[in-house]
């Protein structure tokens, strides 16, 4: 079940470790994958230009797969999309995901004890709901990404509804929306 895998991962923190190893190969795979394409703009070699990532929710510093163009008059910065990172937010963009998505599949209680837990304040919560309402839903990304599920995600319930899209079997359904999400993942996010 998701909401009981998605409650259990947000209140244990070895967990969270455990999770951010996993992702921590899969954005390694992703940069391989995309510095093999040379640069989006001009086709040239990529340099390593990885920077340091604070994370909230999990401990660690984190370093975020990066890339400059080694091509003089261009030397354009691309970061590839990620797994862990939900645009700039500070905390892991599973924390962001999941504790939005179990605000429709846990009663409020339960949400408020992991909102403590994770040190997640009451406005930051709502600015993220406020994000998947208006932002994602409203974004022509989900508008050209949404036809491929069926039934369609109800969007009022998002990402808890595009969560159960994958599946209900927790950590292989939740591995599989971050991986869906990566395409959001560079792209600046309002707030933290
Ligand atoms: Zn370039």
């Amino acid at each position: 079940m998701n909401k009981n895998y998605g409650e259990k991962l947000l209140a244990d923190n070895s967990s969270h470790a455990t999770l951010w190893a996993v992702l921590t190969k899969i954005d390694a795979d992703l940069a391989v994958q995309a510095c093999a394409q040379g640069c989006p703009h001009c086709e040239g070699a990529l340099h390593r230009a990885d920077y340091p990532r604070k994370v909230r929710g999990v401990n660690v510093e984190a370093r975020r797969d990066s890339f400059c163009c080694a091509e003089e008059g261009c030397r354009r910065r691309m970061t590839p999309g990620s797994v862990r990172f939900l645009g700039r937010r500070i905390y892991a963009g599973f924390i962001v995901v999941l504790l939005t998505a179990l605000r429709h599949g846990l009663v409020a209680e339960r949400v408020a004890v992991l909102q403590e837990h994770l040190g997640v304040d009451r406005r930051t919560l709502a600015r993220w709901r406020a994000w998947w309402l208006q932002h994602f839903a409203q974004g022509r990304s989900w508008r050209a990404a949404r036809g491929r599920f069926w039934p369609a995600p109800d969007e009022a319930t998002l990402p808890w509804s595009l969560w159960l899209s994958f599946g209900d079997d927790g950590g292989k359904s939740l591995l599989d929306l971050l991986r869906f999400l990566t395409p959001w993942s560079t792209r600046p996010a309002p707030g933290n």
